[in-house]
């Protein structure tokens, strides 16, 4: 089911100072996709997916899920949570400690008066599908923090709900486990045919798992695309910067030719990927670490930087480093056989494409 979110605001008031946690968003969520809100702590998120769900009330706007209106401040229409066949996976599990797997995920169906067949028919399958078949009688205590995330995720889709809303669902699990069960949730999502609307801000986390991304910044949204759109061809330095490690230098607009924009930079005169942008026009040279390679020595020619390694830093599958050329110091990476050293010589020649310009 597509949501559709017109206007919406909500405000806050907290030590005599208005914060507004929703600032006219407008949004149009896919049917059947994963769709991700990604941004900073603070930025709003959790504040959205409680209004879609029905647990928040904005101050303004509209929200529909699936052509049917369940909330506009106009119209006078809240429709309550339980009535928006919505399910829901929070930050902490928010499984019950004191009972077992199967009444843990049997709950929501109990609380509609489903008759007790079609409750045991109805936890088996969704035990079955997130693989936790046999477990029914297990304490919920007595799980591993993954297993625990599995029944929430289990408890959420046991109503077959039309739309499945996430928030933060990894965060409390250590970095490997996390790995794991980002990898069993994207395989999940992806059997499902349900609109999934995940919240996190974790980059890695948005990258994996989404069809789209909707990056957020103090109550606005401020792009949306694919992972793949919002990595490689951001439009904005915030946006650039927040989903991955980036180094930014100053430039500005010196010649647009076919395919191509060049600049002058921190760095130099350099060739990027072509972007709209008037001669003289000041903008910002976004360069991702691992398409810098660097080489021992000086050299010459088009795109072609040189400078001098300041720092580096060994973090096992590679040496981080840092690399001074002209005034900027930019994040490398150096094999992790590399013989380059604190102080040596170096220079990398940047291919064009990989050379992104985005709003200053
Ligand atoms: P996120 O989930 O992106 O971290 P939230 O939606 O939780 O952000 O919060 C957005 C902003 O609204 C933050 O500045 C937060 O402090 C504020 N906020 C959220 N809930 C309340 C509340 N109940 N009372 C006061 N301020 C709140
Ligand atoms: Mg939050």
């Amino acid at each position: 089911m597509e949501i559709l979110i017109r206007g919406v605001s909500r405000h806050y008031f907290s030590e005599g100072r208005t914060i507004k946690a929703l600032d006219a968003v407008d949004l149009v969520i896919p049917a059947n996709r994963i769709f991700t809100l990604l941004g900073p702590s603070g930025c709003g998120k959790t504040t959205l997916l409680r209004s879609i769900v029905g647990l928040e009330s904005p101050d303004a706007g509209e929200i529909s899920i699936g052509g049917q209106v369940v909330y506009s401040k106009a119209a006078g229409i809240n429709v309550p949570p339980e009535k928006r066949g919505l399910g829901m996976v929070f930050q902490t599990y928010a499984i019950w400690p004191h009972m077992n797997v199967f009444d843990n995920v049997a709950y929501p169906l109990q609380v509609r008066g489903m008759p007790r067949e079609e409750i045991r028919d109805r936890v088996g399958k969704t035990l079955r599908f997130v693989q936790l078949e046999g477990y029914e009688r297990r304490p919920a205590t007595r799980l591993s923090g993954g297993q625990q995330q599995r029944v929430a995720l289990a408890r959420a889709l046991v109503a077959e709900p039309k739309v499945i809303l996430f928030d933060e669902p990894l965060s409390n699990l250590d970095a490997k486990l996390r790995e794991e069960t980002r990898k069993e949730l994207k395989a999940f999502l992806g059997e499902l045919k349900i609109t999934g609307v995940y919240v996190t801000h974790d980059r890695v986390e948005a990258l994996a798992l989404s069809d789209s991304i909707a990056v957020m910044r103090a109550g606005r949204i401020v792009e949306i695309g694919t992972p793949q759109k919002i990595y490689f061809n951001a439009d904005t330095e915030f946006v650039a910067d927040f989903i991955g490690r980036a180094n930014l230098v100053k430039a500005r607009v010196r010649a647009q030719d076919a395919g191509r924009t060049v600049v002058e930079s921190g760095i130099g005169v350099i060739a990027c990927e072509r972007r709209e942008a008037a001669i003289g026009a000041e903008m910002t040279l976004c360069i991702r670490p691992e398409f810098i390679r660097v080489e021992k020595g000086e050299a010459a020619g088009e795109n072609v930087v040189n400078g001098r390694v300041e720092t580096r830093v060994f973090v096992g599958e590679t040496w981080e480093s840092e690399v001074r050329a002209g005034g900027e110091l930019l994040m490398v990476r150096l094999d992790p056989d590399a013989a380059i050293e604190v102080g040596d010589a170096v220079n990398f020649r940047l291919d064009p494409a990989h050379c992104l310009l985005v709003a200053a």
